[in-house]
């Protein structure tokens, strides 16, 4: 028994052992397999892959490049607009205002005292409101301001006047200068501050706009303190108007603080001046236009 029992557990370790290394060559096998797959894989895969990795970095490298292009070019721009705000700034002499250059955009042409409208400028006209004109280009925008700025109680005051009208309106600021005892000059002068000079007002543009606000019936700089005012200054621009005459601008405009007087410029250009609270004089003078 015990010389058979050391036979069969000989022969039980024989096996054991045999079936360890067909396990071991399983697993070599195994090995082997999976090595040959995962190579072959890379052989033929790997077109693929070059492919798309040079497809991805091809892909990728251009968007990269243009964005950083991009960056560069918006960078290099706002650089330029710095700069060229800069220049502007520092080559502003005092006392030089801005002149515009012939042939600007309708909705852009600047009246001021220093760039008159011409006597025979003719502009397409429109009857609003009784005997009121305006530009037949802009009459819809207005409008539209009238309609919403109805919850304000804001009214049309003053459009279009004619070269005719703003000459008697300033003859007859000189006369009442001159009966204060002023040569006719200095009376001139003096209605200049208070009337515009004919070909000088942008009401001869017909582009400009004087609104009555709230309870007023006359024009006042008390309009800065009422809700009507704030609404104007948040939402004249959606419809391509502009306060035209802001505080501490005089140096710029010529005209003093004007709570009432609005001009139309244009959607675009109307939302970049009313949210940098530049004039249309510093805005045109930047832009070249
Ligand atoms: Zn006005």
């Amino acid at each position: 028994m015990t010389n058979k029992n050391q036979t069969t557990k000989d022969k039980n370790h024989k096996t054991k052992k045999r079936r360890k290394g067909r396990l071991l060559l399983f697993a070599a096998t195994l090995f082997l397999v999976l090595l040959v797959t995962v190579i072959a894989f890379r052989l033929f895969g790997s077109v693929d892959m070059v492919s798309s990795d040079i497809s991805s970095p091809a892909s990728t490298d251009p968007t990269d490049t243009t964005v950083s292009q991009t960056t560069q070019s918006k960078s290099t721009t706002s650089q330029t607009t710095i700069q060229k705000s800069e220049t502007t700034t520092s080559t502003k002499t005092p006392g030089k205002h801005y002149i515009q250059p012939a042939g600007a955009d309708w909705n852009l042409k600047l009246v001021n005292k220093w760039n008159p409208l011409d006597k025979n400028y003719k502009q397409p006209l429109v009857t609003y409101l009784g005997d009121n004109k305006f530009d037949s280009r802009a009459i819809d925008k207005l409008k539209a301001l009238v309609n919403a700025g109805k919850a304000y109680n804001i009214r049309v005051a003053s459009l279009y006047r004619t070269h005719e009208l703003q000459t008697s309106l300033f003859e007859r600021q000189v006369k009442r200068e001159m009966a204060k005892g002023h040569s006719r000059s200095k009376a001139e002068e003096l209605a200049a501050t208070e009337v515009a000079r004919p070909g000088t007002s942008e009401h001869n543009l017909g582009l400009a706009a004087d609104f009555l606000f709230e309870r007023y019936s006359s024009l006042e700089t008390a309009y800065e303190k009422t809700e009507a005012y704030s609404w104007m200054l948040e939402h004249c621009a959606d419809y391509g108007f502009i306060l035209r005459f802001p505080k501490n601008k005089q140096s710029i405009t010529g005209v003093i603080f004007e709570p009432w007087h609005y001009r139309y410029v244009g959607e675009q250009a109307a939302k970049e001046i009313m949210s940098r609270g530049i004039t249309l004089e510093e805005y045109l003078q930047e832009k070249g236009k």
